[in-house]
C-alpha cells in the first residue's frame, strides 16, 4: 500500500508578522522597548493603552519601512491605503480593537525569488501591510498578567499566495523572507524575542485536482523549525483524514 501522502499535492500559504525597528510604536510616541527585557508597563501611554478619547497619529518610519519591503517584494504600492478596525475582545488588547489594513493594503501582487535544488523559483506575495502588535499575556496559577511595552509596537504583515508545496520550499521562502528583512534593516530578524512570526496555511488535494483543498492554519509559530515540523505534521494528519473520507 502507497504512504498516504503519495497521492495527495501540499498547498501551503504562509502569513509573516514582523517588528519593525522603528523607535517609537505605531500611533504613539512611546519608545519600543525589548519586551523581553524592560519593566513590564514601563512604555506605554494612553494611546497605546486604548483610554478613550485618545487619537492615534501613524509613524511616518514605519510607513517608510514598509514601503521598502513592499518594493524589495516587487509589489505594487496602492495610491492610497486605508486602516481599519479589526474588532475582537482579549485582554492583551486594550482598545478592544487592532488597527490594521483590510481592504486596501498598503502594497499587493509581489514576489519573492528564493533558491531551490531544482532552481531559482518565484513565490507570489498576496499583500503587505500594515498593523500593530498587542499586549503580551503571562498566565500564572489562577490569574494572568499583562504587560502593554508591546501594544502599539509596529507590525507588518506579509501573505505570501498558497504556492508553495513543500517543506522545503517553505524553508526557502521564510528564511530568505528573513533575510531580506534584515538586509533592509526594518526587522531584527529575532525569533527568540518574537519578532518575527509565522502562520501557515495548508491543504492537500489529489495530484491533478485543478482546485485547491481545504486549508487549516496553524497560528503563533516562532521558529522555523516549528513551522517545519508543524506543517510535516499536519501533512501527515490530513493525508490520514482524506483517506479515511
Ligand atoms: P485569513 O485572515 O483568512 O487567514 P489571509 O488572506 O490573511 O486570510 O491568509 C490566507 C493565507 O492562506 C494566504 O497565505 C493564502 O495563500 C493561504 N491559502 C489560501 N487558500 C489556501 C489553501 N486552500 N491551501 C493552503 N493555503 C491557502
Ligand atoms: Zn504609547
Ligand atoms: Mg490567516
Amino acid at each position: 500500500m502507497p504512504e498516504p501522502l503519495d497521492s495527495f499535492e501540499p498547498t501551503i500559504g504562509l502569513e509573516v508578522h514582523a517588528e519593525l525597528l522603528t523607535r517609537s510604536k505605531m500611533f504613539c510616541g512611546c519608545s519600543v522597548v525589548d519586551s523581553t527585557a524592560a519593566e513590564p508597563n514601563s512604555s506605554i501611554c494612553e494611546i497605546c493603552t486604548g483610554m478613550p478619547g485618545t487619537l492615534p497619529v501613524i509613524n511616518q518610519r514605519a510607513v517608510e519601512y514598509a514601503l521598502r519591503v513592499a518594493l524589495a517584494l516587487n509589489c505594487t504600492v496602492a495610491e492610497t491605503s486605508v486602516f481599519a478596525r479589526k474588532n475582537y475582545f482579549y485582554p492583551d488588547l486594550p482598545k478592544g480593537f487592532q488597527i490594521s489594513q483590510y481592504e486596501l493594503p498598503l502594497a499587493q501582487s509581489g514576489w519573492l525569488a528564493v533558491d531551490l535544488e531544482q532552481g531559482e523559483q518565484r513565490i507570489g506575495i498576496r499583500r503587505v501591510h500594515l498593523e500593530e502588535d498587542t499586549g503580551k499575556l503571562f498566565h500564572r496559577e489562577g490569574y494572568s498578567l499583562v504587560d502593554y511595552n508591546r501594544s502599539g509596537v509596529p507590525l507588518l504583515e506579509i501573505v505570501s499566495e498558497p504556492e508553495m508545496h513543500s517543506v522545503e520550499e517553505v524553508k526557502a521562502y521564510s528564511t530568505g523572507l528573513r533575510s531580506l528583512l534584515r538586509y533592509l534593516d526594518v526587522n531584527s530578524g529575532d525569533m527568540q524575542k518574537g519578532t518575527m512570526r509565522f502562520e501557515a496555511n495548508v491543504s492537500l488535494r489529489p495530484r491533478g485536482s485543478g482546485q485547491l483543498g481545504t486549508r487549516t492554519e496553524i497560528k503563533n509559530l516562532n521558529s522555523f523549525r516549528a513551522v517545519t515540523r508543524s506543517i510535516a505534521y499536519e501533512l501527515e494528519r490530513q493525508a490520514a483524514a482524506l483517506s479515511q473520507g
